[in-house]
């Protein structure tokens, strides 16, 4: 008996979840929702009026239904209903900002990772009086759901620690999970930046538009993000697919990592931009090698170019492998001025023979245009409270006990 309480308890917060993430990629109706779960109008109308009751829905405007002609209220998420908090850590700079539930940001903050925040002390006690900062002025209604924490890798989620990621001395080896819930007393979500960027697409940027893509992220580093059949592929250890350490070069030279030539080694922003200033001192970062690239100059479009093969190697033995709609490439630099970079993986990537893909892949930045990075960590919150039964209960008694 209590076995069967229990199941249905689950099952309640589960169809919870699932009507709440309808509702994150657009505002539908009563009728479309039932539609889409497979549940009957009666039962959608109950899980509703619950969510309704706590604060968690809202109704909208009235929409036109497209199957009647008919109109209906629409049901939307209730932006105040509660807020969190986003943390990201970048090999060059740090980050945090407030977002209500809808992912609406209130406030931001970034710091580049420069003295004197450069040491873990200066570092953390920044970030703490950054967050504490955010609050103190924004004052934002709802209750506080957590905070999550979007990190280079290699990291360990089971452990709550950011362990040894190349030139991020600040916060290698830190407790990250453990010193932010102590001071806030809040659930706290750690998780790969590349991860991290790919699970927010499915409900910020490319939403239901392709349900299996990777998030390409090229940095200092070189990560990636795979989301298959609308599901986050990670390890146990919640690092995500480690792309960046396969062979691109089989003469290539040995990696840190023990594998011979890496695609590490050559596409990461700081390997092309070592390699782009042999040609041309000027070309000291991305941005400039793209602008010279767009004013015609051809040693910066060679450069590009080049970076356009490293790239598209990747993605031909990324498509072999796994049947994806989309390549989503992602960095603060490298999504500089695109189009150019983008046009020319697209023209490689029609040049080659694609044995398992039907199908064009789309190779796009992301649609996310306004801070991904903290978007991003702070969908790690709102998705550890939609997923976590015992803190949507605790959220629904505390609704029943303020009304
Ligand atoms: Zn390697």
């Amino acid at each position: 008996m209590k076995k069967k309480a229990l199941n249905a308890e689950t099952m309640k917060y589960s169809n919870y979840r699932r009507l709440i993430e309808e509702l994150r990629i657009e505002s539908i109706s009563r009728s479309e929702l039932a539609r889409r779960m497979g549940l009957t109008r009666a039962a959608i109308s109950l899980q509703v009026d619950a969510l309704l009751n706590q604060g968690l829905l809202v109704e909208g405007s009235s929409i036109a239904l497209k199957s009647s002609g008919r109109s209906s209220i629409a049901l939307k998420l209730n932006s105040n209903a509660c807020y969190c908090v986003g943390v990201a850590i970048r090999r060059d700079y740090f980050a945090a900002g407030l977002f209500d539930f809808c992912g609406n940001e209130l406030t931001c903050e970034h710091v580049d990772l420069v003295a004197p925040y450069d040491t873990r002390e200066t570092a953390y006690a920044k970030l703490f009086s950054m967050i504490d900062n955010a609050i103190a002025q924004v004052k934002p209604s709802g209750a506080f759901i957590g905070i999550g924490v979007g990190a280079p890798g290699p990291i360990n989620v089971e452990a709550g620690t950011i362990d040894d990621p190349p030139n991020l001395i600040a916060f290698e080896h830190t407790p990250v999970v453990s010193l932010l819930s102590e001071r806030y007393h809040c659930p706290v979500t750690l998780k790969n930046d590349a991860c991290t960027h790919a699970l927010s697409e499915l409900f910020y940027g490319v939403k239901d538009r392709y349900d299996s893509f990777l998030v390409l992220e090229v940095t200092g580093g070189l990560g990636a993000g795979l989301v298959l059949n609308r599901h986050l592929n990670e390890s146990q250890l919640g690092n995500g697919s480690e792309l960046g350490h396969t062979t691109i070069d089989i003469n290539g030279r040995r990696c840190k990592c023990g594998n011979i030539g890496c695609a590490e080694l050559y596409a990461t922003l700081a390997s092309i931009t070592a390699y782009a200033m042999t040609v041309d001192s000027r070309f000291t970062n991305w941005r400039t090698i793209v602008d010279f690239a767009n004013d015609g100059m051809p040693e910066a479009r060679q450069v590009v170019e080049r970076e356009a093969f490293y790239l598209t190697t990747l993605i031909v033995n990324t498509i072999n492998m796994l049947d994806v709609e989309a390549i989503i490439v992602n960095g603060r630099d490298i999504t500089y001025r695109p189009e150019l970079l983008l046009s020319c993986i697209r023209r490689l990537l029609s040049e080659r023979k694609l044995i398992k893909c039907g199908h064009p892949v789309d190779i796009i930045t992301s649609s996310i245009d306004k801070n991904p990075d903290l978007l991003s960590a702070a969908n790690l919150a709102i998705d550890r409270f939609l997923s976590s039964p015992e803190q949507l209960k605790r959220f629904g008694e505390a609704q029943r006990a303020a009304n």
